[in-house]
């Protein structure tokens, strides 16, 4: 008797809670409606980037990164490019840091690293996506270019690397994307060979062109849109050549890359 009952009130939950999911299905436009109306208790701030030539901005909806799209680079850091594709990870949307042309901002040295790099790399800015995107309509997607900056806590990377743990905390912290105002196609054109480089206190260490990208732009935008959807607003940081390393407290960075104003940091 027991038994039974217990199972009667069992069945009576399971058509309760379908009985209200088909009460909600069934007034689903007009709860759309209220979700819309519905106020935030606070407002988040949508990250922008200043476009060169306009008064308007480029809303950031996701910060793709390509790891070791530089054959040189990849074997800087370990891995035999000719066996190992470049991979892609990315960034929260406000790592952001705007950098003015013409200006040096300070960039805070970050906490808990004790080896803290630079990488400096094109980033392309994306006005339409997909999935599946083919070689041939790739680069129309793209909006126009900036030059920006991977910072990077290597210690941190790499013995979460080495744990097989993600290197989240060594590459996705806090103002770890400085970049320049982005440039429209129409005023710059496409990159696929021009020269980028980076100077520390005047000191070039980064020197390549961008013919050495294992993927082309166009090549990116493909292979990222098989993983993920991409949309406008998507932003993707290329990928740096070799000879990365260290800067300290007191260190200017100068970034060049030939096409775009140059973008600069102090480390504070
Ligand atoms: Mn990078």
């Amino acid at each position: 008797m027991t038994a039974q009952n217990d199972t009667t009130h069992t069945r009576r939950s399971i058509l309760g809670a379908s009985g209200g999911a088909a009460a909600a299905l069934a007034a689903g436009p007009a709860l759309a409606q209220a979700t819309t109306a519905a106020k935030s208790p606070f407002t988040v701030a949508q990250t922008t980037i200043p476009i060169v030539g306009t008064t308007d901005v480029f809303p950031v909806r996701r910060i793709y990164c390509i790891g070791r799209n530089y054959a040189a680079h990849a074997r800087e850091m370990g891995s035999d490019p000719t066996r190992e594709p470049p991979f892609f990870f990315q960034k929260p949307t406000d790592a952001i840091q705007f950098v003015a042309p013409g200006t040096v901002a300070d960039h805070a040295y970050p906490s808990l690293t004790k080896n803290y790099h630079y990488e400096v790399e094109l980033v392309a800015a994306l006005k339409s996506g997909g999935k599946n995107i083919k070689m041939e309509d790739a680069l129309s997607h793209v909006y126009g270019y900036a030059l920006g900056l991977d910072m990077t806590r290597r210690d941190l990377q790499r013995a979460l690397g080495d744990e097989k743990k993600p290197w989240e905390i060594g590459k996705s912290f806090d103002q770890s994307a400085p970049i320049g105002p982005l440039h429209r196609v129409e005023q710059v054109g496409h990159f696929k060979d021009q020269r980028i480089s980076l100077a520390v206190n005047s000191t070039v260490k980064q020197n390549a062109t961008l013919a050495h990208m294992i993927w082309s732009v166009a090549e990116q935008i493909v292979r990222l849109s098989e993983a993920f959807e991409l949309k406008a607003g998507d932003i993707i940081y290329s990928g740096t050549p070799e000879n990365v390393g260290p800067v300290v407290r007191g260190d200017t960075i100068l970034c060049k890359l030939d096409g775009l104003p140059d973008l600069s940091i102090k480390i504070v």
